[in-house]
This record gives structure tokens, C-alpha cells and sequence, in this order.
């Protein structure tokens, strides 16, 4: 069980809701007059009950001979007229007030998002490491909705609720100081302990689901594990435990009972007890008059009616300020996010190109991932890939092998030694334009939700329908594309047809020969293949690394006869190298080992 932390509203995180008021500026104007329709709304809100006690209190035989004397205080229908006025009005202010609001947040959530999501694409990996991708969505849909209820409602409810309690304060008191001073000094009382005993109950609520948690927690684990723990013959001892968690749970939930029944009876006593007292006060005045300093009828209706607007808001602004309490820790999270570090990318679609030859130097590299600093995956390690070299990279598995390919990609920051580009410093060259010299295969390819084409096309988003063709064809790819009826345009993904293992490669290379880049990193790219569809992607393979810089991490040695240099790394040092004759002559050198492991 896992219950949403309630951040506590701190200096910082309002300075942080603050920076959230940036996104607001640009549609203050409409805000602005959504708060004067919320003003407005609100007033004549209170209007409507303050005329229909003065109807009440009057006295019916006198009130109306039936005439309609337009706006006469004094006169039943002139009253009713001024109360036909007023609900029209109150609900034209009320659909503007919900229109304006609901501008304003429609427009900020849509910045919002775009800002959140470009953040998100745009944040070093070492954030995704750190952060799962399912909680990451979640928390950013979650946040988003609270911030939309709170922006659209749960403001508007919270200033009407003062407005209202504010109105009507003021004219309970005009109608009667002496009854008004009565229920002042029993409300915040009553209000106060209901307050006060609400949370000690909530306190105890909690405590009963702790517990009816931790006994889940046994139910889970026991049937998780239910083969080992019948083969102890534990049954008995689990039975017990779970007992007595339950019994627990029973304790718990009986106190809270218990308090939970004194809260009501409380609750009923004092505030029928307070209602009644009000209401034999008020009558007390009544009957006196106006004429001895009491109060008419009408005026005792009115103050009813008020009085009970002035309950029901006070009651309404706990809830609403729990709620606003948590969409500033929204915002504080949100502000977070769209704040983080950031990769220095380029954001538009103009990337300077760069025209990279290929060369690469790895020099003393060292480096430990940021999330296990003590673990040190790569030791001072160097090898160096001349443009237009296939370099294979072998090695049992943990070794370091996918780290060097993530940081040819300058996915992370190295914490030592230096890796060069066509001999210069990685940091020299603009990020996006580096990474648009590379291509990168991994092992499983996830294609995006779209077409054959769209999923091609993702490697230079200008090109022909014949590029792309012509890259399927180059890829081995363009057999089984045009087996299928709808050809390129045939849908994959989540919502299309389920491409093959060994077609998705050949469409994720057909992809890279269209991006043409001068380095291309393979990481285990056949491994995961059956033997024919390998065959396939192999000749796409080799297809794709002509005339590039070729970084080959491979699972299978027989594939790298043709590499000008085999690297074997061993816990994240190079015990071997050289080409394939080189280390095929050492029978006791690491390659051979390797091989011979495969081979049996
Ligand atoms: P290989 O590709 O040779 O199997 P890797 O380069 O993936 O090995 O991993 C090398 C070491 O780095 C392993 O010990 C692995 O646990 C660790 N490692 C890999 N990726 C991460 C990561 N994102 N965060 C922390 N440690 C990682
Ligand atoms: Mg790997």
C-alpha cells in the first residue's frame, strides 16, 4: 500500500508554486476578469437567501395584495421581482467566471506540458536512471490534473467561500449586533473542536490501515512463497502471524469506532445544541420588536439564512485548503522537473551539421555510472577507431561493453581521460550535431506507433519516398514490406501488426543508412535474432557499415572475421586486442577462451 506523501507547504516549495505564476502571466488579463465574474457571482449568491428570508419573515396576510410593485422591498412581489433579477444575473456571472477560468487553464496546462515534456526529452539519461518511467508519467499526470481542478475550481471555491463568509458576516451583524454576537461566540467553538476531533480520527483511520496493510503484507508474501512455505509445513506459524495481525487490525478499528461514535453524538449535542440556543435567542428578540431594541421577523429570517451560508462555507474551507496545500506541492513538483538539469541539445529543428570523418580516441577513459559512483565500470581505458574502421568490442557480459557505446553517445559525463572526435574533444562540438553524425542499434528495437514509413523516415524527416525505398531495400527490408497488403504504409507499434525480431532490425538499419551518419555503434544488434533472420540482417548489416566508423559489440565471434581490430574487455579493461588472425594465433589468449566457451 502506498499512500501520497503530503508534502508540507514549505518557504521554498511557494517559492517554487511562485516561479508556476511565470506561466500564469501571459493570460492575467482574463484571470482577472474571471475574478471580477467570481466577485460578482458570488455577491449576488448571497443576495438570493437574504431576499427569501425577508419573504419568510414577513407577514403573509400583509405582504402581498397581489399587485406587483416592481422592487419594493417592502412587498412580496417586489421582492420576488428583485430575486427574478437576480438569478439571471448571478448566472450569466457564473458561466463567464467558469469560461474565463477555464481559458486560462486550458492554456496554461498546454504550456505546462509542452514545457514538462520537453524537459523530460531533454533530460540527461542519468535522470532517467535515477527516476522510473512509469512513476514519471503517473506522477506528471497526477500533478497536472490537481493543478487544472485547482486553477478551474478549487481557487475560485476558496476566494468565493471568503467573499460569501465576509458578505454575509456583515450583514448579520447589520441586522442584528446582538444575535450575531450570540453566534460568534458559538460558532468558532463548535467549528473549532469539530475541526480538532476530525483529525484525531483521521489519525486513527490511518492507524487502521497500517495495520490492515501489514496483514495484507503477510497474505502476500505467504501466497507468494506458498511452495516453500508448505514445504516447511509452516502452515501453523503462518496461520498464527496472520492472526494476530488481524486481531490488530480489530483493536484499532474498534477504538477508532469508539471515538468515531463520541465525535457524533459531540457533534449532534453541540450543534443542535447551538442551533437551538441561536434560534430561542432570536425569538426571544422577536418577540420583544424592533421598537425595544430587538428584531423583526423578516430581519430573523434573513440572519437564519445567513447564518446558514456562513456554516456551510467555513465547512467548505478545510477541504478546499488540503487541496490547495497539495496542488503547491504539484506545482513544486512540476517546477522541479521543468527546472532540472538539462542536456545542451537543440530544442529546434535547425542542428548545424557537422561533417565528422569518423576517427575516434578514447584516452584514459574512467568512468563509474552516477547512480553506483563506487563501482568503477570503465578503468583508464584507450583504444582508438580510425574513420571508416569496423572496431568489435567482445566480452563477457557486464564487462563495460554498452557503457562505451553510451558514452560514444555522450549519454554520461566522464569522470576521467578524454574522448576525441576526428581529434578533438568530445565537449568541442555541439551535442545535437555530434549525435546527428552517430546511429545507433541496440538489441531490441522498439518502433514508434505509426507506419513503416513514419518509423524509416525517423532517420532524416526530409527525405523522398524513393530515399526511403531505397533504403528499405539496401536495409533487406523491402521483400517484406511489400508483402504486406498495405505495404509502407502498414502500421506497427502498439496499435498495428507485430513486426518480427529480425524485421524490426532490418527497419531500424534501413533508418540509420537513411540517416547516413559517419559513426555507427551496433550494440548486440543480431543477438537476439534466430540464425535465418540473422543471415538477413547481417548483409544489412554489413550493407549499413560501408564507409562509416563501425563500433560492432558483439555476442557472436564467428561474425567478426572481417573487424580491423578486436577489443576484448574484461571488467572494464582491455586484456586483448587485435585483429581477428592476431588473437585466433594466441591459443591461450582471452579470445580463444572466449571462443571457446561459445563453442561448447
Ligand atoms: P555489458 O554491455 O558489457 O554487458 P554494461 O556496460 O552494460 O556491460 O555494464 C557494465 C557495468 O555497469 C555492469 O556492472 C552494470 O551493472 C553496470 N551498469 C550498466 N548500466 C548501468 C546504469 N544505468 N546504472 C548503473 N550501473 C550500470
Ligand atoms: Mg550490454
Amino acid at each position: 500500500m502506498k499512500e501520497k506523501k503530503r508534502k508540507k507547504v514549505s518557504a521554498e516549495s511557494l517559492k517554487k508554486a511562485k516561479n508556476f505564476l511565470f506561466f500564469l502571466r501571459p493570460y492575467s488579463l482574463t484571470y482577472g476578469i474571471g475574478f471580477i465574474f467570481l466577485i460578482g457571482s458570488s455577491s449576488v449568491s448571497i443576495a438570493i437567501p437574504y431576499l427569501l428570508g425577508k419573504i419568510l419573515g414577513m407577514d403573509p396576510q400583509a405582504a402581498g395584495d397581489g399587485t406587483w410593485n416592481w422592487f419594493d422591498p417592502e412587498s412580496l412581489y417586489g421582492v420576488l421581482s428583485m430575486i427574478g433579477l437576480a438569478l439571471p444575473i448571478q448566472a450569466l456571472f457564473s458561466f463567464f467566471r467558469i469560461y474565463c477560468f477555464s481559458i486560462v487553464t486550458q492554456n496554461t496546462l498546454r504550456d505546462l506540458r509542452v514545457k514538462a515534456y520537453s524537459a523530460l526529452v531533454g533530460a540527461p539519461i542519468t535522470f532517467f536512471d535515477q527516476n522510473k518511467v512509469g512513476e514519471l508519467t503517473s506522477r506528471v499526470g497526477t500533478d497536472l490534473t490537481l493543478l487544472q481542478e485547482t486553477l478551474t475550481t478549487t481557487i475560485a471555491e476558496f476566494i468565493r467561500q471568503f467573499i460569501i463568509i465576509g458578505i454575509a458576516l456583515t450583514l448579520v451583524i447589520y441586522t442584528s449586533p446582538a444575535l450575531a454576537l450570540t453566534m460568534l461566540l458559538v460558532i468558532p467553538f463548535v467549528a473549532l473542536s469539530a475541526v480538532f476531533f476530525g483529525k484525531f480520527i483521521r489519525k486513527l483511520s490511518k492507524q487502521t490501515q497500517d495495520e490492515a496493510a501489514k496483514s495484507n503484507g503477510i497474505l502476500e508474501e505467504s501466497l507468494a512463497s506458498i511452495k516453500s512455505l508448505k514445504s516447511f509445513t509452516n502452515e501453523w506459524y503462518e496461520i498464527a502471524r496472520y492472526g494476530k495481525a488481524t486481531e490488530a487490525i480489530r483493536k484499532v478499528a474498534l477504538k477508532t469506532a469508539i471515538w468515531r461514535g463520541v465525535f457524533v453524538a459531540f457533534i449532534l449535542i453541540v450543534m443542535f445544541g447551538s442551533v437551538v440556543f441561536i434560534i430561542w435567542r432570536g425569538i426571544e428578540l422577536v418577540k420583544l420588536g424592533p421598537e425595544n431594541g430587538g428584531i423583526s421577523s423578516e430581519s430573523f429570517f434573513q440572519f437564519i439564512m445567513m447564518t446558514v451560508m456562513i456554516g456551510a462555507s467555513i465547512g467548505a474551507v478545510p477541504d478546499l485548503l488540503t487541496k490547495i496545500q497539495n496542488a503547491i506541492g504539484s506545482t513544486e513538483n512540476l517546477m522541479d522537473l521543468i527546472n532540472g538539469d538539462q542536456e545542451k541539445i537543440n530544442k529546434t529543428s535547425a542542428v548545424t551539421a557537422i561533417q565528422l570523418k569518423g576517427d575516434i580516441t578514447f584516452e584514459k577513459v574512467s568512468f563509474s555510472y552516477p547512480s553506483r559512483p563506487e563501482v568503477k565500470v570503465l578503468d583508464e581505458l584507450s583504444f582508438e577507431a580510425k574513420a571508416g574502421e569496423q572496431i568489435a568490442i567482445v566480452g563477457s557480459s557486464g564487462g563495460g561493453k554498452s557503457t562505451i557505446a553510451n558514452l560514444i553517445l555522450q549519454f554520461y559525463k566522464i569522470d576521467g581521460g578524454n574522448i576525441y572526435f576526428d581529434g578533438k574533444p568530445a565537449s568541442n562540438y555541439d551535442l545535437s550535431a555530434l549525435r546527428a553524425e552517430m546511429a545507433y542499434v541496440p538489441q531490441e528495437i522498439i518502433l514508434l506507433g505509426g507506419t513503416i514509413e513514419e518509423n524509416i523516415r525517423y532517420g532524416k524527416p526530409d527525405a523522398t519516398f524513393e530515399e526511403i525505398k531505397a533504403a528499405a531495400r539496401k536495409a533487406n527490408a523491402l521483400q517484406f514490406i511489400d508483402e504486406f497488403p498495405d505495404g509502407f504504409e502498414t502500421l506497427v507499434g502498439d496499435r498495428g501488426i507485430q513486426l518480427s525480431g529480425g524485421q524490426r532490425q532490418r527497419v531500424a538499419i534501413a533508418r540509420a543508412i537513411l540517416k547516413n551518419p559517419s559513426i555507427l555503434i551496433l550494440d548486440e544488434a543480431t543477438s537476439a535474432l534466430d540464425s535465418s533472420s540473422e543471415t538477413l540482417v547481417q548483409e544489412a548489416i554489413n550493407e549499413l557499415m560501408k564507409g562509416r566508423t563501425s563500433i560492432v559489440i558483439a555476442h557472436r565471434l564467428s561474425t567478426l572475421k572481417n573487424a580491423d581490430q578486436i577489443i576484448v574487455l574484461d571488467n572494464g579493461k582491455i586484456i586483448e586486442s587485435g585483429s581477428h588472425e592476431e588473437l585466433v594465433g594466441k591459443p591461450e589468449g582471452a579470445f580463444n577462451k572466449l571462443k571457446q566457451l561459445q563453442e561448447h
